[in-house]
């Protein structure tokens, strides 16, 4: 996985802006198709396989947590799965893609990711934000208004992607 530079975990399945962005996949009820989502994955089983990416297969990428949702409605998964990675692998790296809406309330989870990129579709000020992040955290701050502005996003962040939809029922 030496070429690898992002794992992106689907660490829940929800968005809250969902109803309104009808065209993304979030709030797809059928999205999943055929994959079988009734499996359990606990968060140890995640840290376990991060950590063994990092450990044994050569990984040196960020760790990220969203796919077609937003990743703070799920502080607390995130939260275990950052710390106790971190305890196995101190220089991991984590990834949040979010819409912002959950940032204020999430500020010190917020503080252990490298690299923060926020799809603001409200225009909000964020400089507050970027004054508390630690200087290993990058901010990216994205004035969109429609779901088509993400595609400047991708073109921008030229990642490959290793996506594994875990699924949360
Ligand atoms: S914020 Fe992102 S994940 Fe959520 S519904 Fe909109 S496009 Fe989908």
């Amino acid at each position: 996985m030496k070429e690898t530079n992002l794992i992106s975990i689907e660490i829940g399945r929800s968005c809250n802006l969902a109803s309104i962005h009808t065209s993304c996949p979030s709030g797809d009820i059928d999205r999943y198709g055929d994959l079988d989502t009734t499996l359990p994955i606990n968060n140890d089983q995640i840290v376990s396989l991060v950590s063994n990416a990092y450990i044994n297969m050569e990984f040196k990428g960020m760790v990220a947590f969203h796919y077609y949702n937003e990743p703070l409605l799920y502080p607390d998964k995130i939260s275990y799965i950052i710390d106790n990675v971190r305890k196995l692998v101190p220089h991991s790296k984590f990834f949040l893609n979010t819409n912002g809406y959950y940032i204020k309330d999430n500020v010190e989870l917020v503080k252990k990711f490298s690299r923060i990129t926020l799809s603001n579709y409200n225009n909000e000020d964020w400089s507050w934000l970027k004054e508390q992040l630690p200087s290993t955290c990058s901010l990216w701050v994205f004035n969109i208004r429609t779901l088509d502005g993400r595609k400047i996003i991708l073109k921008n962040i030229p990642s490959l992607y290793f996506v594994i939809d875990l699924i949360r029922k």
